[in-house]
């Protein structure tokens, strides 16, 4: 950072203090993270072994969770770094509702480090996507949170990031409704057309989303990409919920 950027931020943060996204702590101007060093030492990674199909953590390697048992997913795989809980979870929410994105880099950051630890995420990967918002939403939070990871993902390794879905229904917030209520609520709500569709036929697809819990948005978003003939979708989160 040079000496005027750096007079110009210690100024905006006199007007208006940098602040950590989980504790509320002051921040240094000089801190690009948006959150305390305590806070990001707090962020618990999922731990392995993983479901071979949803991405939850479980007791045993070889083994799919009850749920993926008996319903199979449209993607092959999902995998998420973090678990969405205590300080991760405060600074999801800054992040999508309070407009904190200064916290994109430290998230992307804990993405690519989880997949530099599981390269088989984009192995063969030549397209990354991610979960769009309703024109209407997008509108009123200014931007898409999952665009903003999938951009830094992209950027990272060198791979083509492409806005291949649209949302043709204005949903409910899926963390609002019961498992069976999401599933509905999000059923056809997702389609890939046009220049969405000709970018991940014959390809395989990373797609990327803030969180995940029981998959019915990927699942969705999924179904959308294999109907416009991707190869194969993996599906990458930041965390994961309980
Ligand atoms: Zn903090
Ligand atoms: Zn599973």
């Amino acid at each position: 950072m040079n000496a005027i950027t750096t007079a110009v931020k210690s100024l905006a943060n006199l007007i208006y203090p940098l602040r950590c996204a989980s504790c509320g702590k002051s921040l240094a101007v000089t801190d690009e993270v948006g959150a305390c060093g305590f806070c990001v030492s707090r962020i618990r990674p999922n731990p392995k072994p993983y479901c071979r199909s949803c991405g939850r953590s479980l007791d045993d390697a070889h083994h799919l969770c009850p749920g993926c048992r008996t319903s199979p997913f449209y993607f092959s795989r999902a995998y998420s770094a973090c678990l969405y809980e205590g300080a991760l979870k405060e600074m999801i929410h800054a992040f999508k509702y309070k407009n904190n994105r200064i916290l994109a880099s430290l998230f992307t950051s804990l993405m690519t480090d989880f997949i530099n630890d599981n390269h088989e995420i984009i192995d063969t990967i030549s397209v990354v996507t991610y979960v769009p918002l309703h024109a209407r939403r997008r509108q009123e939070r200014g931007f898409n949170q999952s665009e903003a990871l999938a951009a830094g993902i992209a950027r990272a390794f060198g791979i083509p990031v492409h806005g291949c879905l649209q949302k043709t229904s204005h949903t409910k917030n899926q963390s609002e409704l019961s498992r069976d209520e999401r599933l509905v609520n999000v059923s056809g709500a997702f389609t890939a057309s046009g220049s969405g569709a000709h970018a991940v036929k014959g390809r395989y697809v990373l797609l990327v989303d803030d969180v995940m819990s029981t998959g019915e948005t990927l699942n969705e978003c999924s179904r959308a990409l294999i109907e416009a003939e991707a190869v194969e979708v993996r599906c990458l989160t930041l965390a994961r919920g309980l």
